[in-house]
């Protein structure tokens, strides 16, 4: 027996159709401290200063593997202040990626705000939320499915403010390998 398809009109498939999308989980990084060491430098825009810490490879991996993309979130306020370029902070970024995907670890994104309240007011530099919501607005990511980690107070307060499931704090250049444990085992 045939039934007749009941008759929706547009705007109710449109909203069906958008209650089902599938939304990205993520997971956002801090850079300085978490991904590369800040040791003993306050400002990190030369490649030849740019050194990334154990376990981010295999952390990274990890979460990838797991189907999380993988946001960078950072401040370079020296950008601001005239220390260094926006161009110093593309390079250092090139590198990174090169480097993360010789193991097969894609960066979904790599928001910088370049912004520093001594020279500028801004509305995008951490604890704001804001680089996160855009990101999560670019990408489609779901922030009940999403983490962050990050070494400082900022980030997780920004983290916080965005929606996030859950936000790590770690020791500035400690392992990011308990909190990635953590984020694959951790269930709806
Ligand atoms: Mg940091
Ligand atoms: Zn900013």
């Amino acid at each position: 027996m045939i039934k007749t398809a009941k008759k929706i009109d547009a705007a109710a498939y449109s909203q069906l159709c958008n209650q089902h999308t599938m939304k990205h989980k993520a997971v956002f990084i801090d850079r300085d401290g978490v991904i590369n060491s800040d040791e003993g430098h306050y400002y990190i825009y030369r490649v030849n200063d740019f050194v990334i810490n154990p376990g981010i490879r295999e952390g990274l991996k990890m979460l990838s593997d797991a189907g999380f993309m993988l946001v960078v979130v950072t401040n370079q306020g020296g950008v601001a202040k005239g220390i260094y370029t926006l161009d110093d902070v593309n390079a250092v970024h090139t590198h990174l990626q090169n480097e993360l995907s010789q193991c097969g670890i894609q960066l979904s994104a790599i928001k910088v705000c370049p912004h520093h309240e001594s020279v500028a007011p801004c509305s995008c530099r951490k604890p704001s939320p804001q680089m996160i919501l855009e990101a999560i607005n670019e990408l489609e990511i779901d922030p009940n499915q999403s983490y962050l980690i990050g070494d400082s107070k900022r980030d997780i307060e920004a983290g916080e403010a965005a929606g996030l499931k859950r936000c790590f704090k770690i020791d500035a250049n400690a392992s990011i390998m308990d909190a990635c444990q953590q984020i694959v085992n951790d269930r709806p």
